[in-house]
């Protein structure tokens, strides 16, 4: 047997979505150097906030403003971290429940090792440098010793929206304080970059196929039960639960089943908008593959219409099908692979 094809595979794009007055007035918050929780009906402190209690279902709005200085109450050593992760040291994972919450927030809590890490341990917010209303604006939680020898806070100085953030960088256990939750130019949308890193192995069926593709034949696979022509494919027959093996050669001619048209431009995507995105049963499969459809204007595309690959230079796909001038199919012939 061949040897099993792997490949780096990164699935990597921006979303963007607008956040909602609570998330915009806790993210806003921490550009501004104050954690905001909401309270619950039953007199709860949420940090992270919510709009919604999760137990009632109920709206809710009312902000308060929690302390910097909080308690872990779970954590998990992060040995190796990965890129884009908070630290790139190793450091720990931690649920911190900040003074004056009933809820922990997670994240990241800079420590010299494991052994420098328990439950109950107090850590406070390390602030990052540039903030710009993001969860990323607490760099991370560092250790933080205040028992009864340190200078203890000036409680009566509290004052709920006072400029005055010094007091956050003692810290210290406290009640939340109500909070309007307003601020100039607050947040109210982000762009978060999603990024999922695999190997990805297609097994030994895919493997066969793309070897094959790479010599410009489609080799798909015949379930022994019920005689379907699966291609691309998976190995097993997703209907008979068994073994796929026989190889088969099919196309290299096949007929447009369904399709649409595409008028979005997809970035990095040299394609001009609007083209055609179709289902192709290639001569001899029982099941449709896709491809784009070119060498006819997108209009004129239809159910039916016979096409064959065009390929590029050194590629391992298909570019794209074009008309091959044929009849266009019978419904009858098709209407089972739609
Ligand atoms: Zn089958």
């Amino acid at each position: 047997m061949p040897d099993v094809l792997k490949a780096p595979l990164v699935v990597e794009f921006p979303f963007t979505r607008s956040v909602g007055p609570v998330q915009s007035a806790f993210l806003t918050g921490l550009r501004e150097r104050v954690v905001l929780g909401v309270r619950t009906g039953d007199g709860r402190t949420l940090v992270p906030p919510v709009e919604y209690d999760p137990v009632t279902a109920e709206e809710i709005r009312d902000l308060v403003e929690v302390a910097p200085t909080g308690t872990v109450t779970t954590w998990a050593w992060n040995h190796a971290p990965r890129r884009d992760q908070p630290l790139d040291t190793p450091f720990a994972w931690a649920l911190v429940r900040l003074d004056g919450a009933d809820t922990a927030l997670l994240h990241a809590l800079d420590a010299p090792g494991p052994d420098a890490v328990h439950t109950g341990m107090r850590v406070r917010i390390r602030w990052a440098e540039e903030r710009t209303g993001a969860i990323t604006d607490i760099a991370c939680f560092e250790p933080y010793d205040d028992s009864p020898d340190d200078d203890g806070p000036d409680v009566d100085s509290l004052d709920g929206n006072s400029p005055d953030r010094d007091r956050h960088d003692v810290g210290s256990p406290a009640e939340p304080i109500a909070h309007t939750g307003e601020f100039t130019d607050p947040v109210t949308g982000i762009i978060a970059a999603a990024r999922l890193d695999y190997t990805y192995s297609p097994g030994r069926a895919q493997t066969a196929y793309i070897n094959a593709l790479a010599e410009h034949r489609n080799v798909g696979e015949r379930c022994p039960s019920c005689r379907k022509v699966y291609v691309p494919p998976r190995g097993a027959c997703p209907t008979c639960g068994v073994a796929t093996s026989e190889q088969v050669e099919v196309g290299p001619h096949g007929t447009v089943t369904t399709f649409c048209i595409v008028n979005i431009k997809a970035k990095n995507l040299d394609i001009e908008v609007p083209y055609v995105y179709a289902h192709i049963a290639l001569d001899g499969a029982d099941l449709a593959l896709h491809g784009r459809i070119g060498g006819i204007p997108y209009d004129q595309v239809r159910m039916g219409l016979r096409v064959e690959p065009v390929w590029t230079q050194g590629a391992r796909y298909p570019d794209h099908y074009r008309p091959t001038g044929e009849p266009d199919a019978d419904y009858d012939t098709y209407r089972e692979l739609l």
